[in-house]
């Protein structure tokens, strides 16, 4: 177990911002877990744990705690397939993207729309990630965790997880920072898959006369339509989307949408890249960071120098939509430190 004292936020986060935590150790075997959580109590500091630090932003004032920086690695088969469905393992420290790599090479379909979303596995069932009509509550069955109340390992099951869009129990409410994802279980179908595709995902496979629909085949384009138009992350400052999508829930909220002429997807959601490309923000840069010209939903940190640089765009892209649009857009990413 290697242990880093006082470490730069930003060294460890991909929108790269954020002071110092005072104690960064890196996790290698599931055994390190308890013994990081030990040397925690010992020092009386809180805890948080990092994979890629894809999706938090740190802030200005650092962290007086200890990081665990999520590697525990290894992908295989849980339970083998029957009837056309089987079970992998990821450990939580394995890339997202290999994971579906694995799964798609052997055949099996669940996960194959998220491909290449930043991340390691532990962290998809936090936000319940999701990428073009797939999120991970679809396919996921449990996960192995460190509960650091109990300090035993306990399995959740996918029904105890409250899985929603961008929401878990890891997410909100009174389990966060409880729980330390150590493994995690997916169930697979073999085969292809049916069209039509999620939206931009089924113009990709019409433009390009792709008539195959195995796994593999809807990974390749997945891959090509991200890498058109995100940041990849080892270059690119960002967090990928910075907003969450904006969700209708009533029939006047839907007309008012409408006679306004604003895009609804999926009975419900006004996707907020769309209001923000519309308010005007498409390419502009505020306080070092860009609103990018390929997906306004992401901010760029381009010459941001601080957390407090970015918080003052993000008031300003708020402020704008609200103004023009009367929807009040709110912040995807998680928050680290003071
Ligand atoms: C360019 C880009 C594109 C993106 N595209 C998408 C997208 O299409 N869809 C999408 O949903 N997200 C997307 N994201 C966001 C990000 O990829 C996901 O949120 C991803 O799951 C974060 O993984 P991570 O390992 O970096 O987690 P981190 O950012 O390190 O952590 C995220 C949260 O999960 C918690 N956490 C991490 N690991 C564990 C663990 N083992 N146990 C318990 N808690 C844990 C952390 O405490 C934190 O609260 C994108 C990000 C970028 C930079």
């Amino acid at each position: 177990m290697k242990i880093r004292e006082n470490i730069a936020i930003s060294t460890i986060t991909t929108m790269r911002l954020g002071g110092k935590a005072s104690y960064v150790i890196d996790i290698e075997a599931e055994e390190d877990v308890r013994e990081a959580y030990d040397f925690a109590e010992k020092h009386g500091l809180p805890v948080y744990v990092l994979g890629c630090g894809s999706n938090i932003i740190g802030r200005d004032g650092g962290f007086d705690g200890v990081i665990l920086v999520n590697k525990i690695h290894g992908i295989g088969i849980e339970k083998n397939e029957e009837d056309g469905w089987i079970e992998l393992y990821a450990y939580s420290g394995e890339l997202l993207d290999d994971l579906v790599r694995y799964s798609t090479k052997l055949g099996f379909s669940g996960i194959e729309a998220l491909s290449a979303v930043p991340g390691t596995v532990g962290a998809a069932p936090v936000q319940n990630v999701g990428a073009y009509g797939q999120d991970i509550s679809q396919s996921i069955v449990s996960v192995r965790t460190y509960d650091k109340v109990e300090k035993e390992f306990v399995t959740i099951t996918k029904e105890d997880m409250e899985l929603s869009y961008r929401h878990s129990i890891f997410n909100s409410g009174d389990k966060v920072g409880r729980y330390f994802i150590t493994k995690v279980i997916v169930r697979l179908k073999r085969g292809n898959l049916e069209p039509p595709f999620y939206n931009s995902l089924q113009k990709y496979i019409e433009e390009n006369g792709i008539k195959e629909f195995s796994p593999e085949t809807i990974r390749k384009a997945v891959r090509a339509i991200r890498e058109a138009k995100l940041p990849d992350p080892e270059e690119i400052a960002s967090s990928g989307s910075f907003f969450k999508n904006v969700y209708l829930h009533t029939d006047e909220e839907l007309a008012k949408a409408e006679k306004m002429g604003i895009p609804v997807w999926d009975g419900g959601k006004i996707p907020s890249g769309w209001l923000i490309e519309n308010a005007g923000l498409k390419g502009k840069i505020m306080h070092g960071m860009r609103v990018s010209d390929k997906a306004s939903l992401v901010l760029i940190n381009e010459s941001a120098k601080s957390y407090a640089d970015l918080a003052a765009a993000r008031e300003e892209i708020i402020e704008c939509v609200r103004k023009k649009f009367g929807y009040t857009l709110e912040q995807e990413p998680m928050e680290l430190g003071k």
